[in-house]
């Protein structure tokens, strides 16, 4: 992907890497580039394996005060981190669609950072206080929260700044300190972000270092770091393996948040006008490129030919583009290696599903919103993540072989049920082997509710009281 460029020949801003508390600009960077257009957005820093180890040793350091920082203070720097964001929501969303492509509008880079004040006023509001198990005679028994320590932070390119405030907020609040890695396709809105961030924390309890792939391994030097405590990580299954491989040796803290491939389950009750929205968010959101995406749709074949007939009809007045342009509901495919990717499923899909609309690549990076109805499971679209602007559409008729087809798969992030009878939808989503069960609509996270996979999809949960508590021990104190 990007090249290592030195830095006396860059055409675009370089972000640096923020090293306790100080802007750290390498001796090369790389280029990341718009996918909408090819154009440089901007360089980051190069780092060097002593960049790593210097952030590492700066977050340890400002650990032993951070941790011992009375929780309001904590909380109150959630609340400081927000306002920050909000003042500079213009251009870090700007950032967003320049580096990652989704529309400026819409559910895109301005809803991505509303998201992540929103999620950042919330974690202000979490408790650590101690719990009393036991008090009496039989003595006294409190159960305590304490901070990991230094937590190591690896980010995708999909949601690249509510991903990295969904992983940094939780840690800080409750006392670690942040080593941020973000992707390298979309490094410069984290870089941006911490900066800011930066601006209302001590030193050292937030740094960021950022390289290229072809550098290397950065992630894999983290997850095997002594000096880092726990890895969150949100990404791919097979990358979340090896971290979990090299994490070992340091019996490192984990949470992954890793792909999902979910399925949805449309009863023979629905009105499909009715349901067709939300169908459409809950599959494209971002193109597809989110990991709690609708990926896979089971249809009762009473409404099969409706429900096809009503996303088509919604697919065809949904417009591709630039992200800055008016307008613009979905963007492009976000890096090459993606669209790759896209592009082989859907070929192989078209040689034995109907392709209802779309189908075809766009120019550069841009794929248009796909259905392809009439496959099962077995066919690679079904079976695989295709993280993309793609539906593969599978009939049923019997609700027990839609409810086996749907858990026949690896992945357990999330699964929805759409019908006219709630109490019919939550029965079926009972049944689901997932983390998160939708009714009537798919991927709408929140930031009070424990959000994690099941199966291969991951290891701990994000959000809420128990995201909070992943980044603590527990201390049970006995009198
Ligand atoms: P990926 O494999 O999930 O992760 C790449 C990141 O992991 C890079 O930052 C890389 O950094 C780091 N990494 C690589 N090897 C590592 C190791 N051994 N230990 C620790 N970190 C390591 O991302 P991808 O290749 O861009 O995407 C592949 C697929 O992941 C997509 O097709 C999609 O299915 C899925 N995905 C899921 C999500 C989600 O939200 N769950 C988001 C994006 C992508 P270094 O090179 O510096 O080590």
């Amino acid at each position: 992907m990007n090249q290592q460029i030195q830095q006396s020949v860059l055409d675009g801003p370089l972000f640096p890497m923020i090293i306790g508390g100080k802007t750290v600009a390498t001796g090369s960077s790389f280029a990341v580039t718009n996918p909408a257009n090819g154009e440089i957005v901007g360089y980051a820093p190069e780092a060097e394996p002593s960049d790593l180890d210097a952030a590492v040793a700066a977050a340890a350091e400002a650990f032993k005060i951070w941790s011992a920082t009375d929780d309001s203070v904590r909380a109150a720097a959630c609340l400081a981190i927000a306002d920050r964001i909000e003042a500079n929501a213009e251009e870090l969303a700007r950032l967003i669609t320049l580096e990652q492509g989704k529309p400026l509008a819409g559910i895109g880079s301005m809803f991505e950072v509303q998201g992540a004040v929103g999620w950042s006023r919330y974690t202000s509001t979490l408790s650590l206080a101690p719990e009393v198990l036991a008090s009496g005679e039989g003595g006294h028994v409190e159960k305590v929260r304490k901070p990991l320590g230094v937590v190591g932070s690896i980010t995708p390119w999909n949601w690249p700044m509510l991903i990295a405030v969904w992983h940094i907020l939780p840690a800080i609040r409750s006392g670690c300190t942040v080593v941020s890695k973000p992707s390298p396709f979309t490094p410069l809105s984290t870089l941006r972000l911490v900066e800011l961030m930066n601006e209302v924390l001590p030193p050292g309890v937030v740094n960021i270092v950022t390289g290229s792939d072809s550098a290397g391994n950065l992630g894999a030097a983290m997850s095997a770091h002594d000096g880092i405590r726990k890895i969150v990580f949100t990404g791919s299954t097979a990358t979340g393996q090896r971290i979990m491989r090299s994490a070992a040796d340091t019996l490192k803290r984990l949470t992954l948040e890793l792909g999902g491939n979910d399925a949805g389950i449309v009863l023979n009750d629905v009105d499909p006008k009715a349901i067709v929205e939300g169908l459409f968010w809950g599959a494209f959101i971002n193109a597809g490129q989110t990991c709690a995406a609708l990926k896979r749709l089971y249809v009762h074949a009473d409404v099969y030919d409706a429900v096809c007939d009503a996303l088509t009809a919604f697919v065809a007045n949904v417009r591709v583009g630039n992200g800055l342009d008016d307008g613009t509901m979905l963007g492009p495919i976000s890096n090459k290696m993606q669209f790759d990717k896209v592009v082989a499923l859907v070929e192989s899909a078209k040689t034995k599903g109907r392709v209802l609309i779309g189908g075809t690549p766009g120019e550069g990076l841009f794929f248009p919103p796909t259905l392809i109805a009439d496959l099962e499971n077995g066919d690679p679209l079904v079976d695989q993540e295709q993280f993309g602007p793609v539906l593969p559409i599978i009939k049923y008729t019997d609700i027990e072989e839609a409810i086996a087809a749907a858990n026949a798969n690896p992945a357990g992030l999330g699964g929805s049920v759409w019908s006219a009878d709630p109490q019919k939808a939550r029965a079926v989503a009972a049944r689901l082997e997932c983390g998160t069960a939708w009714i009537n609509q798919h991927g709408m996270i929140r930031p009070d509710a424990p959000f994690g996979g099941t199966k291969m999809s991951g290891l701990g949960v994000e959000f809420a009281q128990d995201g909070l508590h992943e980044y603590t021990d527990l201390q049970i104190v006995i009198s």
